[in-house]
C-alpha cells in the first residue's frame, strides 16, 4: 500500500491528510506539539471553563473552502456559529463602519458609498462559489471561470490606499482598510486590496463565521475523519533533520520553507534550498487574551453584537501603523483585533465571565510588551474595559514561534505576502508545492492560496501528489 508522511498537523497537514488517505494512501501525520491542530488550537488560558482560541478565530474562509465544505465536517463535531454582525470598525467619534454578512444591509450604512459597495461585491458575491474554485489555489494556472475571475481580480491588484480613495466616507475606507490590513502589508503597496477584497467577498458569501466549541473544533473533525479513513497521527513528535522521517512514499510538509530547508538540507535541489533560505518573513502578531466581567462596553452599540472589532481610527492612521511595523518601528497605537467569539457561540463563557481575543500587528520579532498598547487602544474605544478585566494570557511575538515554529518572529502568516510570495508561493515557480524531490511537497500556509484555517493549501499539495504518484 502506498504510504505518507505528514510533517505538522495544522488545518493544511490535517486536510492533505484527509485527502490522501481518502485517495487510498496509508497516512501517518507527526505533530511537534502535544495538541494537534496547529493554528486552530483552542483551550483554556486564564479562567477555569473559559475558552479561548489559542490562535485562528473567524473563518469566512474556511466556510467557503471548496475542499472542507465537501468533507461534510458536521458529521465529525464541526459547526459553525455567526455573529449578529460579522465585523466593526469603530472611529473616534463613536461612528463605524458596520459589515454584516448582506451585501445590502451593510452598504445601506455606508451612506455615500452605497451604491459604490454594491458595485464592489454584489456580483462577486452572487458568484463566489465558482471564483472560489479560482482564488482558492495557484493564481498563474488556467482559470476555471476566466471572466469571473477577471472581473473580480481587476480592484485586487490595487494598493489598498487606492482602493480606499474610491470609496467616500472614512466608515467604508476604514471598514475595507482593516479588513486589507489582514494582509500584514502596507496599505499603499501593490494587490494589498487582494486579501481584503478576498475575505470579505468570502464573508459576504457565507458569514464571518466561528467554530463551536472553539476552532479546535475544525482540527479535531478533520482528526476524527482521518482515522475514519485509516489515517493516523501522532502528537509530541517533533522532525529535526530528514533522519527523522521514516520512509514513506509522499512526505508532505505542513512547514515552513525555511524549516523545510533545514530539515533537507542538501536533499533539496540547490536552487530550492536557496529559494528556502532568502523566504521572506513578514511582521508579526503580539497576543493577548483576556477574560472580562459583562464583556467590553464598547461606545458604539454595533461592536457590542460583533464578532469581530478592527481598532485602527481611520484609514490614514492605520495605514501609517501599518507602513511602521513594516519598517520595524512599534506605533504608539497599533493595529489591534479584537474577537468576541463567544457572542456567536455562548458556551465559551463561564457566567457572565466573557473570552475577548485580541492581538496587535507588530514588527517582527517585536521584545517589547505590547499589552498595554492593546488596552488602550480597546479603552479608547470601549472607556471602563480596563476596569472589567478579570485576568489575561498574554502571548509575545517569542512565545508566538514557541507555540508553533512556522510563525517565526510572529508571523502568523507564515511569510511575508509581498507580489512575489502572494502570486508565487515560496520560490518563483509554477508548481509551488513541489520540493523538486521525488515524492516530497511542501503544503503549508506559506503556499497558495495562503494563511487562514482553510484547508486548501493541504487540499492542492495532496491532489498534487496523488496525480504525480499514478504518473511514477
Ligand atoms: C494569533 C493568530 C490569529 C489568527 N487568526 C486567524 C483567523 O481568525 N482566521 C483564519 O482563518 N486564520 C487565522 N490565523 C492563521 C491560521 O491559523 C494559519 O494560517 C493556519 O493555521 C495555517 O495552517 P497550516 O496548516 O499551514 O500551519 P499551522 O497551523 O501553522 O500548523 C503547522 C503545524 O506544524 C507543526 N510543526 C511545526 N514544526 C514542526 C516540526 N519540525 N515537526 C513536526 N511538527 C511541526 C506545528 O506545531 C503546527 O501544529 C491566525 C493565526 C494566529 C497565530
Amino acid at each position: 500500500m502506498t504510504t505518507a508522511l505528514v510533517v505538522g498537523g495544522g488545518p493544511n497537514g490535517l486536510a492533505a491528510a484527509v485527502a490522501l488517505a481518502d485517495a487510498g494512501v496509508e497516512v501517518t501525520v507527526l505533530e511537534a506539539a502535544d495538541q494537534v491542530g496547529g493554528g486552530t488550537r483552542s483551550g483554556e488560558a486564564i479562567v477555569p471553563g473559559l475558552l479561548h482560541d489559542h490562535c485562528s478565530a473567524i473563518h469566512p474562509m474556511a466556510v467557503g473552502s471548496p475542499f472542507l465544505a465537501g468533507l461534510g465536517l458536521d458529521r465529525y463535531g464541526l459547526t459553525w456559529r455567526l455573529p449578529e454582525i460579522d465585523c466593526v470598525h469603530p472611529l473616534d467619534d463613536g461612528s463605524a463602519g458596520v459589515l454584516y454578512r448582506s451585501v445590502q444591509q451593510t452598504a445601506a450604512g455606508l451612506g455615500r458609498d452605497e451604491s459604490r459597495w454594491r458595485l464592489v461585491f454584489d456580483r462577486p458575491v452572487r458568484r463566489y462559489d465558482a471564483l472560489s474554485e479560482d482564488i482558492m489555489g495557484p493564481l498563474l494556472r488556467v482559470p476555471h471561470h476566466p471572466l469571473t475571475l477577471a472581473r473580480f481580480g481587476l480592484p485586487t491588484v490595487l494598493p489598498g490606499s487606492a482602493f480606499a480613495r474610491l470609496l467616500r466616507t472614512e466608515q467604508a475606507r476604514a471598514l475595507f482598510g482593516g479588513v486589507a490590513a489582514h494582509a500584514f502589508r502596507p496599505l499603499h503597496h501593490p494587490l494589498t486590496s487582494a486579501i481584503g477584497l478576498g475575505i470579505l467577498t468570502a464573508g459576504h458569501r457565507h458569514g464571518w463565521a466561528v467554530a463551536e466549541g472553539g476552532s479546535q473544533a475544525i482540527a479535531n473533525a478533520l482528526v476524527r475523519l482521518l482515522a475514519e479513513l485509516g489515517g493516523k497521527v501522532e502528537t509530541g513528535i517533533r522532525v529535526e533533520s530528514a533522519a527523522d522521517l521514516p520512509p514513506a512514499d509522499i512526505t508532505m510538509f505542513d512547514l515552513a520553507p525555511d524549516a523545510i530547508a533545514r530539515i533537507l538540507g542538501d536533499r533539496l535541489p540547490s536552487r530550492v534550498r536557496h529559494a528556502f533560505h532568502r523566504f521572506r518573513r513578514g511582521p508579526g502578531a503580539f497576543k493577548v487574551d483576556f477574560a472580562v466581567a459583562g464583556g467590553v462596553p464598547w461606545t458604539n452599540p454595533h461592536a457590542r453584537r460583533a464578532g469581530t472589532v478592527h481598532l485602527a481610527g481611520t484609514f490614514r492612521e492605520l495605514a501609517a501603523t501599518e507602513r511602521a511595523i513594516h519598517a520595524g518601528r512599534m506605533p504608539e497605537r497599533p493595529f489591534v483585533l479584537v474577537g468576541q467569539q463567544y457572542l456567536a457561540d455562548p458556551q465559551r463563557s463561564a457566567g457572565d465571565i466573557h473570552p475577548v481575543w485580541s492581538y496587535a500587528h507588530v514588527p517582527n520579532g517585536y521584545s517589547g510588551d505590547a499589552t498595554e498598547a492593546i488596552i488602550a487602544q480597546i479603552e479608547r474605544f470601549a472607556p471602563g474595559f480596563r476596569e472589567r478585566i478579570v485576568g489575561q494570557a498574554v502571548r509575545s511575538t517569542d512565545d508566538i514561534a514557541v507555540h508553533n515554529p512556522n510563525y517565526v518572529g510572529g508571523d502568523i502568516m507564515t511569510g511575508a505576502k509581498d507580489i512575489r510570495q502572494l502570486v508565487f508561493g515560496p520560490r518563483t515557480t509554477l508548481s509551488p508545492y513541489s520540493l523538486g524531490v521525488r515524492g516530497m511537497y511542501i503544503c503549508s500556509a506559506a503556499t497558495p492560496p495562503g494563511p487562514g484555517a482553510h484547508g486548501m493549501c493541504g487540499a492542492n499539495a495532496a491532489r498534487l501528489a496523488v496525480a504525480e504518484l499514478t504518473r511514477r
